[in-house]
């Protein structure tokens, strides 16, 4: 018997996709989902699903948001020229053809339908630019009539799964007539537009972290390696851990305990704790086989810094002394015999950019703190720089140009810091883009690696030699940001 048709045998539809119903409830709503939420229009919802073919959900969203201030009925659309429309719809996929049947649209709906979009599969075939994956889209989003959306992540993961053995999504969508039980013809389509578009990609499929791992037959699948971890090596090295926990006590909410526990880590840096000592569970505080420090900000629930630490350290001291006042519990040291280790939790630079010159101020204060430490021994600085450097250190750097972060005033700094003789030691090791240590909770952004490497850890000159490794840990959840390392040997 093939392995397909095992598969076939074994498979259970209502297993697979009520576990993929919970995974991908924190995943971003496809972007045809969201217009029919947003507006309860059927006319709206069949321009969206004609953009949105072979179009990103970002690039469908943006441009739905300029069209719909200047189309909302048939009418506003057949005002506009072709070229308006082409104007307006740019850069989606396809944007001259498209533009061709929106301005098509409306007259087929009023001959055909008196102006209003039909409820069938049949009838919206009839109209421009409507296939056979946008019809059932409508009906099923716009009307909530049962139908059967086969797109191409519906037809690759169906096959995947061996619930069909099909070569085209038509193959597909007569198969999942006579075999998809009812009850999921309305959801099953997002459920798996949302999957496919974030863990089971069409490259390299992030089945390490797939709920489905266990049960799914992966016809056909060459899953992707989940991320590697330097190694130690035989105790040679230290490993540290810088993580951005994005609020403490939610982070234990998340599975934090178990995070750290799994880490293994000799010191772990926490960046906006956003608590104070007390008000953690005993057990937060006090992690068996870690020593453990706490600086927070003046006002509460905002920003703060902790630091566990297997080693005995001979001082530590919050703040940066002389150098600049720490109201916002940003900067924690441990001086050890051969080096200090610094947490920092850099300002972020604020909406409108209000808040970047106290960012500068503060950078400026920081790195002479910095140049201060290492004329007496090695550094190494860890934490959430809030700045990506390069254009290869964010997934959009020409939308991003300018914004919080990524503004030519925080990435000259930056600069300086690197020139004042600190490394980025993740660069020593890896120098392409894509690798990012914080994503948006918006639009599904981690699962699609839409995202910032903003968490760093540096070193300055002398303990160049000391990095065995540096990674970015993004498998482990529980924050926006994820936890990034450094295998730092124990003499250099
Ligand atoms: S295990 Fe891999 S191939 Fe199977 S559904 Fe999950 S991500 Fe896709």
């Amino acid at each position: 018997m093939s392995q397909n048709a095992t598969a076939m045998q074994d498979m259970d539809i209502d297993l697979f996709l009520s576990t993929l119903k919970k995974e991908v409830a924190s995943y971003r709503t496809p972007i045809v989902d969201l217009v029919e939420a947003q507006t309860r229009d059927p006319f709206k919802v069949l321009v969206a699903t004609i953009i949105s073919a072979r179009t990103k959900d970002e690039v469908t969203a943006d441009v739905c948001k300029r069209l719909f201030e200047k189309v909302h009925l048939p009418e506003d659309l057949a005002s506009l020229e072709v070229e308006e429309i082409e104007r307006l719809i740019y850069p989606a996929g396809f944007y001259r053809n498209k533009a061709k049947y929106l301005k098509a649209l409306p007259e087929k709906l009023f001959t055909l339908f008196g102006g209003t979009v039909p409820d069938s599969v049949e009838e919206l075939l009839k109209l421009p630019g409507v296939g056979r994956k946008t019809a059932n889209l409508v009906v099923t989003v716009a009307f909530g009539k049962p139908a059967v959306c086969v797109d191409t992540h519906v037809h690759r993961i169906m096959n995947i799964w061996g619930y069909v053995n099909t070569r085209t999504p038509e193959q597909t969508e007569m198969e999942l007539r006579k075999r998809l039980p009812q009850k999921w013809w309305l959801t099953f389509n997002s459920i798996l537009v949302a999957f496919g578009q974030g863990t089971c990609r069409p490259v390299a499929p992030r089945c390490y972290q797939c709920p489905l791992e266990k049960h799914c037959p992966q016809i056909g699948v060459k899953p992707g390696r989940a991320p590697k971890r330097p190694r130690r090596g035989d105790g040679e090295a230290m490993r540290f851990i810088s993580w951005n926990v994005n609020g403490l006590r939610a982070a234990v909410s998340k599975g934090f305990l178990e995070s750290f526990a799994e880490l293994d880590a000799d010191i772990v840096a926490l960046q906006e704790i956003r608590a104070r000592a007390e008000q953690l569970d005993p057990k937060v505080r006090n992690i068996p086989g870690y020593h453990s420090w706490f600086h927070s900000a003046e006002k509460k629930g905002y920003s703060g810094v902790a630091v566990y630490s297997r080693l005995d350290p001979l001082k530590v001291t919050t703040g940066m002394g002389e150098n600049g006042p720490d109201p916002e519990g940003r900067v924690i040291t441990l001086e050890f015999p051969d080096f200090f280790f610094v947490n920092i939790y850099f300002p972020n630079a604020g909406r409108g950019l209000a808040r970047l010159d106290y960012k500068l101020e503060f950078n400026r204060n920081l790195l002479e703190y910095l140049k201060a430490l290492k004329e007496k021994k090695g550094v190494v600085a860890c934490g959430d720089f809030n700045v990506a450097h390069t254009p290869i250190d964010l997934a959009n750097p020409d939308s991003n140009e300018g914004n919080a972060g990524y503004t030519p005033e925080e990435r000259a700094w930056m600069d300086t810091f690197l020139e004042a003789g600190f490394t980025d030691t993740f660069r020593m090791f890896n120098s392409e883009g894509g690798h990012y240590t914080w994503w948006s909770y918006r639009f599904n952004a981690r699962s699609r690696n839409i995202g910032w490497r903003i968490d760093y850890f540096c070193v300055d000159s002398k303990s160049r030699n000391r990095v065995a490794g540096a990674a970015i840990l993004d498998h482990v959840t529980g924050s926006d940001h994820c936890p990034v390392e450094l295998l730092f040997k124990k003499t250099g």
